[in-house]
């Protein structure tokens, strides 16, 4: 008998339907005498809904209150889905975050979990009752409802594996697992077995929705074995593992890309101390998130320095550095929103050289210029021109032979 913990997104519980049909496989596992808890996300949409209502009452609204109403979409699926299991016979229980006691910082809208109180859910499940807990919400110390931040439902479903020491954490969403990369747009993508905590990381930090990344990092911190698959089939979906676990390490686990940056030049900096700081000082107060950051060395006292901003943030961005530019006597400012970050992710790069040069032989065989590189022990990855973006995907994908499964290092490239 094993303590699982399930997490459902909301596009599997996005009606009653759907909701009937997630207590329906819930119970197949109850029935098989394992003890189930249950964490659940609002119906599909609703809390989008719920930020324009607030919207539309305050242009920036209130913290507190806006948890207050944003904590209201997982109230309503979990009370649906006790209904359900109990229409189909089984008893079960809902409970809100302040009802277990998931307590959490008083960061309101973007609350961490502290600690998680697990002795009510333990009774009920004694009980034998299916327990379903709302996702991304929790109470402060003072009793205050936060939520956790957009996507903290799957965090929520860690943090309980961990705290429950559940046998597994499994996330069912509307695909079937994590995949080598976009299948969107390259055919040739497979869904992978078991990937590391470390890769999942990198790929949720590069752009996979498919995991929040802060329940990520919590699984590798406590080392829950977190299975991402499908709520509408009952195939296998990926594992994210510990590293040792996984025998067959490819050179190449994923390819992935983001069109979301844009990438800012400052050029003929003055190359003295204190320059980098003078630029990147205004960029952090604004709130503006730097990623790549690359300055050049020219011979003389001049240098340009480039890095990326997100998208979003790249007209202000712009702004801010003209007159940062003016008072540090640099020449101009000029960038690019036209720019994709395709990366290549695997554990096998800790052990291999040469992939990074690999990666760049075959953009150049596509004939595709690289603006800008970043490495890290497990992931290299290119700034290229947009419009390049799928045939890089794909031109790489291929390269490193990820339609295979489980090809020993020796066997790629
Ligand atoms: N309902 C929340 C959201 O849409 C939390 C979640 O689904 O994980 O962001
Ligand atoms: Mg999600």
């Amino acid at each position: 008998m094993a303590l699982i913990v399930q997490k459902f997104g909301g596009t599997s519980v996005g009606s009653t339907e759907k909701i009937k049909a997630v207590a329906e496989r819930v119970l197949k596992q109850h029935r098989q005498g394992h003890k189930m808890v249950v964490v659940l996300s609002a119906m599909s949409g609703e809390t989008d809904r719920l930020i324009g209502l607030a919207k539309n009452i305050q242009q920036i609204p209130d913290l507190r209150e806006m948890d207050m109403l944003l904590s209201t979409g997982e109230q309503v699926t979990i009370a649906l889905f006790a209904m359900a299991v109990k229409e189909a016979g089984f008893d079960a229980v809902s409970l809100l975050g302040d009802q277990v006691r998931i307590r959490t910082s008083n960061l309101h809208t973007k609350a961490r979990i502290r600690n998680i109180d697990t002795a009510l859910i333990h009774r009920h499940l004694d009980e034998g009752r299916i327990v379903t807990i709302a996702g991304f919400q929790g109470v402060t110390e003072e009793g205050d409802i936060t939520t956790l931040g957009r996507g903290g439902s799957d965090t929520t479903a860690v943090a309980l594996a961990a705290a429950l020491k559940a046998d597994a954490c499994e996330i069912f969403t509307d695909v079937e697992g994590v995949y080598t990369t976009d299948p969107n747009i390259c055919q040739a993508a497979r869904k992978i077995d078991r990937i590391s905590y470390d890769e999942m990381l990198e790929l949720a930090s590069l752009g996979a929705k498919v995991l929040d990344i802060r329940s990520v990092g919590l699984a590798k911190r406590f080392k829950v074995p977190v299975h991402v698959c499908s709520t509408f089939t009952e195939n296998e979906g990926t594992w994210v593992v510990e590293e040792d676990k996984i025998m067959e390490s490819m050179l190449v686990s994923g390819v992935t890309y983001s069109k979301n940056e844009a990438r800012i030049t400052i050029n003929k900096v003055p190359d003295q101390p204190g320059v980098a700081a003078k630029i990147f000082l205004p960029i952090s107060d604004a709130g503006i998130v730097v990623d790549m950051i690359i300055q050049n060395t020219r011979a003389g006292s001049l240098t340009d320095l480039t890095f990326t901003v997100l998208r979003s943030d790249y007209d202000r961005a712009i702004r801010l550095l003209q007159k940062v530019a003016e008072e540090i006597k640099a020449e101009s400012v000029t960038g690019s929103e036209n720019i994709a970050k395709v990366s290549i992710v695997g554990v096998g790069m800790r052990n291999h050289s040469g992939i990074a040069s690999t990666m760049f032989q075959i953009l150049a065989k596509e004939g595709i210029n690289i603006m800008m590189i970043s490495t890290s022990e497990i992931k290299v990855s290119c700034v290229i021109e947009e419009k390049y973006t799928e045939l890089a995907v794909r031109a790489l994908h291929d390269a490193f032979a990820l339609d295979k499964e489980n090809l020993p290092i020796e066997e790629a490239v």
